[in-house]
């Protein structure tokens, strides 16, 4: 069986979408992808770079280090929240819905630890 590209419910050979809204939703989410998918690397690859060198100064710097490692591991959920770009297999596994609602909840994930480590910042190093 075929399945919508956008919420992945059964539809007929002929179809790619199960209707309207279904269309709509998918046109939205390539038009965002394209507007905005290289400030989204840009910011993904700074914070995913930004967590092993926090880890690096952490070795002789732990204030810094960990400061870096926190912010950055927030803002990289943050990003990730507002916009959600699922992997390529994530989509053509999953369809575009639960694979923007997926890697929303790894943002929100990464953001909830990023929160929770600031915190800790807060009570052990910027007393
Ligand atoms: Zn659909």
């Amino acid at each position: 069986m075929k399945k919508c590209d956008y919420c992945g419910k059964e539809i007929s050979y002929m179809e790619q979408y199960c209707d309207e809204s279904c269309q709509k939703n998918a046109l939205k989410y390539y038009e965002m992808q394209e507007k905005y998918t290289k400030i989204f690397s840009i910011i993904n690859s700074v914070c995913v770079f930004a967590i092993p060198v926090g880890l690096f100064i952490f070795s002789f710097r732990n204030d810094v280090g960990f400061s870096l490692m926190s912010f950055a591991l927030a803002i990289l959920g943050i990003t990730v929240m507002i916009l959600p770009f699922p992997v390529e297999n994530m989509i053509s596994s999953m369809k575009i819905k639960k694979a923007i609602k997926i890697t929303r909840i790894i943002g929100a994930v990464l953001l909830l630890l990023g929160i929770v480590l600031i915190v800790i910042d807060f009570l052990i190093f910027l007393k």
